[in-house]
């Protein structure tokens, strides 16, 4: 059963959620305050895309969100956020979160938006066997692993995806719609900026020295290209 987490304290917007992601076909396992969402994912390890509300009583969401990637790089998270302004979409992505969806929002879009965060952290059709190695990384396909100089980088899936495809292009200049094509689905509806967020954070992982940047090089006015 695929089963999603809905962080949300008020109940008419958390039900409202629910029943529509279990018209969906998921499994919604439930939480009012941050508390209560550690308990359910202890209670849950299977959990695979984790719905988070910002206004929370006990903590706001944005530690939520840290925490919960702190100890699972391969959980999807998606900040349901009541503001609107960029730098908390910014915020949310940096620790940690794969999406946002802004309030209000029509439950087909969240549904849509959890459908495609399902499937790219990994939904089971994943046939990769292989590694792929380059310079002084190594990404094992089957493991959805990266290591630099044989040490492990952890990264969330969605940053995955996007080394994968780096490395799958050595060389090739790809687009933003390329990357968020491939990375987040032809479904995705959101914005091209949620690439650059991740690219930055996945540069502040790899690169020796993220503010110049020698594997993920920026093509201006147009996307990014890997190369060593
Ligand atoms: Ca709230």
């Amino acid at each position: 059963m695929k089963k999603v987490l809905v962080l949300e304290d008020e109940t008419s917007i958390r039900s409202f959620v629910v029943i529509n992601l279990k018209r969906a076909g998921y499994e919604v396992i439930e939480a009012g305050t941050g508390a209560e969402a550690f308990e359910q994912l202890k209670a849950h390890p299977d959990t695979r895309v984790a719905i988070l509300d910002i206004m929370l009583p006990d903590m706001d969401g944005f530690e939520v969100c840290r925490r919960i990637r702190a100890s699972d790089p391969n959980i999807g998270i998606i900040i349901l956020s009541a503001r609107t302004q960029e730098m908390d979409k910014v915020t949310g992505l940096m620790t940690g979160a794969d999406d946002y969806v802004t309030k209000p929002f029509s439950p087909a879009e969240l549904t849509a938006r959890v459908d495609a965060l399902y499937r790219r952290t990994g939904g089971g059709d994943q046939q990769d066997t292989g590694e792929i190695v380059q310079g002084p990384f190594r990404l094992n396909t089957r493991n959805r692993t990266l290591e630099k100089n044989g040490q492990r980088i952890k990264l969330t899936q969605v940053e995955y995806n996007i080394m994968k495809m780096f490395m799958e292009n050595p060389g090739k200049a790809l687009s933003r719609e390329d990357i968020l094509n491939t990375v987040w689905g032809r479904d995705y509806f959101g914005e091209l900026k949620i690439a650059d967020v991740n690219i930055r954070r996945l540069r502040l992982k790899i690169e020796d020295d993220p503010q110049n940047p020698i594997y993920i090089t920026t093509v201006w006015g147009y996307g990014y290209k890997w190369g060593l």
